[in-house]
């Protein structure tokens, strides 16, 4: 490792002094007999081999000097020492999970939280903050390569800045993760490290007399005069609040762009992140956001496109979690007046979309977070009224939940049970409240030709409720970002742009519904894009090297799968199928997922039981690349339909409040231009599925054309615990992230590279009768030994500059060598 001090106090967590580790290390290693054997408790521990009989073999355990029995086939190789905390595991003699476990743990438990392994960045959330993203640590990475360097998201970030400026190509950064795993965490950490970077070489290319381009002021100026301008902003801004002035002085309270891009972050979260049993602020959707640089390097604009919003969490919620936060944020009196505001006490206790699990969370003050907030929308250039419009929106949902309906006696007709509740919804909603009340009670369908009003029942009408309830977040949400992105627009110009991807991982769950479905399948195609990056970039090393390998496209294994969810006559083209049909249901849709891949396609098969008492049975089986997972069918048609009451949206479509006028504004259909206005049918008819596909194509369309970076977050414990490691968590992690995968596809090809003139240097000893006299050109001893040494010709090809050997061949030429 390069250019860096490892006695400096900056790296303290980052790098381990390896000259001094190495000098410590007295005890011998014997790689014959030292080994990892499986540990229900650590997942694996290291041991001695005594003796083997058979397929058994009998070993002695390092730390307890225990003796156990173990099969052979569960044994694994133990690299020798000098591997110890190693950077890259890629470089290790000996690819496996034991070894991958041991070096992540033992690196962990120094507070080390970086490792790559080939062309993955592993991080484990700390738990704790760690001081390994001040100024000065930016400072030192900025610039370097990626081996010069200990492990660090910086320098991944500063790699792709680096790539993009020199390739003049596009970049992109995918970080997944289990929920709690720290993905969020990483994408502010990627995206402060872009807004720092990218205006210091701004401020540099200034200073060398550079044209910054039009629009590009704000960043070239010293911290200082930032601070100075923020304060005179905040001193303006709480003027304007006494003086009751609420139609906003443009631009007074707005930042700069960095700024903007960092304050997007908080608005985002308080409308689309809530307290889950895993993590306190868990993301409930995806995101990609895009940093666009101009012509000198200087960020240009950004946009954010997001997937997925959970809408059930709108109206419901299980023990010990939250609605999103802005719910509790508006209700803890954070913001003035917010009472009359929203007609109601500020009590969260007393509305029952939001009440069902816990109404606080440790570490969050939402007093706090309300005043982050709202700064954050002033940041973005939000007006007094998109704000005002935003929080009476979010209450009149409050509201919805108590809105009370009661049947009519001996009729399938529910009606108004008190309209008060009724009332502050459409004030709030801006529409009239009998209106309001005869479209949920009484809504009108169109038969033929003809529209008649349809009579609904209790049960119809409070399940309306919640779906318009979902929909107006819904709606609401996106909205959001459509103008964050308004703001993210600035007309600079752009060169290459820096994408990075926030997305939850492979999930398997005791119970797998849709949203499963959903999310497994976009994994799928983000580790098929993997795969085919990484082939690709074996398949030019080998023609450089210009070796001779057939192989196949590592992504093709998992298009069998991708094919069993996204082709027509797939899971989902059934799935979209019967939603279009009225007559369709849970029991029709199992029937045709059967006729057509049971015993038919090899990713699809019969489930196991409920893996949980209580739980409902599942209903089929996928095959997916990280594990197979059971999914249970029930409620996917409503699901994917996700229905809503025509005639409220018709009304809502004419509210007085412009924003509830757009969220349901119908649209005209571009394509039609024959004058006469058209409704666009197929928007309101599209399925969640379909649009699921589109978005995602749409990202997948957008990765390839880049050059990409991967970011694996690892959640240690399911205790928020720093310094904690539970082996069996991780394991299955590193299943389901790919890395074990990357490993697998490595293994494959021929994974370990010595530059001839280093191999000749090296291991001519193993071979002296075999080297010519005199001057030797490097390939020719190489050829030489490796032919005295009798070695298989498939462990090994000799490339132009460099020899290659399958996994583990140089870990035997290395005990070898420790022989003589
Ligand atoms: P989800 O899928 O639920 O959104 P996530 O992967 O985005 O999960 P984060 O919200 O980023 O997870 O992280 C969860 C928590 O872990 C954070 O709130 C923080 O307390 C802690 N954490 C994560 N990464 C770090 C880090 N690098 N340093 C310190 N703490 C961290
Ligand atoms: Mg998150």
């Amino acid at each position: 490792v390069g250019p860096f001090d490892p006695q400096d106090p900056d790296f303290q967590y980052l790098a381990v002094d390896r000259k001094k580790m190495l000098k410590e290390q007295t005890q011998p290693f014997d790689g014959k007999k030292m080994c990892w054997v499986p540990d229900e408790k650590e997942g694996f521990v290291g041991a001695e081999i005594q003796s083997s009989k058979g397929d058994e073999i009998t070993v002695k355990t390092i730390e307890k000097q225990e003796n156990r029995t173990v099969k052979k086939d569960d044994i694994q190789q133990m690299n020798p020492p000098k591997f110890e905390k190693i950077e890259d595991m890629a470089n290790m003699t000996y690819l496996n999970e034991a070894s991958v476990l041991h070096n992540l743990r033992s690196r962990y438990y120094l507070g080390m939280i970086y490792t790559y392994s080939g062309l993955f960045c592993v991080a484990i959330n700390p738990y704790r903050r760690l001081p390994i993203y001040t100024e000065s640590i930016i400072a030192k990475y900025r610039g370097k390569r990626r081996m010069e360097m200990p492990p660090h998201l910086f320098s991944i970030a500063d790699n792709a800045y680096q790539f993009m400026v020199q390739d003049r190509e596009n970049q992109s950064m995918l970080i997944t993760g289990e929920s709690g795993a720290g993905k969020t965490e990483s994408t502010k950490k990627v995206i402060q490290y872009f807004a720092r970077v990218a205006a210091n070489i701004y401020r540099e290319s200034q200073k060398r007399g550079h044209d910054g381009g039009p629009g590009e002021s704000g960043a070239g100026k010293t911290e200082n005069t930032k601070k100075v301008i923020q304060y005179f902003a905040h001193v303006a801004a709480s003027l304007q609040k006494k003086s009751g002035d609420v139609e906003e002085k443009k631009d007074t309270k707005k930042g700069n762009l960095e700024d903007q891009i960092i304050q997007a972050n908080p608005v985002l979260e308080a409308f689309g992140n809530a307290k889950t049993v895993r993590n306190n602020n868990s993301s409930r959707f995806g995101k990609f956001i895009r940093i666009h640089f101009g012509p000198t390097g200087k960020i240009a604009g950004a946009d954010i496109e997001t997937y997925l919003l959970e809408k059930s969490r709108v109206t419901f919620q299980q023990p010990a979690e939250r609605d999103y936060h802005i719910f509790y944020q508006l209700l803890s009196g954070g913001l003035k007046d917010i009472k009359e505001r929203l007609l109601c006490e500020c009590d969260p206790a007393l509305f029952s979309f939001i009440n069902q699990g816990a109404l606080t969370v440790e570490g969050i003050d939402d007093v706090e977070e309300m005043r982050i907030t709202d700064e954050a929308f002033d940041i973005l250039g939000f007006t007094q009224e998109e704000k005002n419009s935003m929080y009476k929106c979010t209450g009149a949902i409050l509201h919805m939940g108590e809105m009370k309906f009661k049947q009519r006696p001996r009729e399938e007709q529910a009606e108004a049970d008190g309209t008060a509740e009724a009332e502050r919804v459409a004030f709030l909603l801006g529409v009239n409240a009998g209106d309001l009340l005869k479209a949920l009670l009484k809504p009108k369908i169109k038969v033929g030709t003809e529209v008649v009003t349809q009579g609904r029942n209790k049960d119809q009408v409070v399940y309306s409720v919640g779906a318009l309830a979902k929909s107006i977040y819904d709606r609401m949400f996106k909205w959001l970002v459509m103008r964050v992105n308004k703001t993210l627009d600035t007309k600079a110009k752009r060169n290459y742009y820096i994408g990075v991807l926030d997305i939850a991982g492979f999930e398997i769950f005791d119970f797998n519904s849709f949203e499963q479905l959903c999310i497994n399948y976009t994994n799928e195609r983000l580790q098929q894009f993997f795969n085919h990056h990484m082939f690709i970039l074996e398949q030019e090393e080998y023609k450089k090297e210009g070796i001779q390998w057939e192989f196949i496209d590592f992504g093709m294994d998992l298009q069998a799968c991708i094919d069993l969810i996204e082709k027509p006559m797939g899971i989902l083209s059934i799935l979209e199928e019967e939603c279009m049909f009225p007559k369709a249901n849970d029991n029709t849709f199992k029937e045709k997922l059967y006729a057509n891949h049971m015993g038919k396609s090899p990713n699809f098969g019969k489930p196991g039981k409920a893996s949980k008492p209580g739980l409902p049975a599942p209903h089929f089986e996928l095959h997916h690349y990280a594990g197979s997972v059971p999914y249970n069918i029930g409620g996917w048609l409503e699901k994917n339909k996700d229905p809503i009451n025509e005639t409220v949206v018709e009304l809502l479509s004419h509210s007085k409040e412009h924003l509830v006028q757009t969220l349901f504004a119908s649209h005209d259909d571009p394509a039609d231009s024959g004058g006469h206005k058209k409704k666009k049918k197929s928007a309101s008819f599209q399925t969640i599925s379909a649009l699921h596909r589109e978005s995602l194509n749409k990202l997948m369309k957008n990765l390839y054309s880049t050059h990409p970076h991967f970011v694996r977050c690892i959640i240690p414990n399911e205790f928020k615990q720093p310094g904690v490691i539970d082996a069996a968590l991780v394991l299955n992690q590193l299943q389901c992230n790919g890395v074990l995968e990357g490993i697998r596809i490595c293994r494959k090809g021929f994974p370990s590279r010595v530059i001839y003139s280093e191999f000749k240097q090296r291991y001519s000893i193993l071979a002296p009768n075999a080297i010519p006299q005199g001057f030797a050109d490097g390939k020719v001893v190489t050829e030489k030994i490796l032919l005295a040494l009798q070695l298989d010709p498939a462990e090994y090809r000799l490339g132009n500059t460099k020899v290659f050997f399958k996994a583990g061949v140089l870990g035997m030429l290395e005990e070898m060598r420790d022989e003589r």
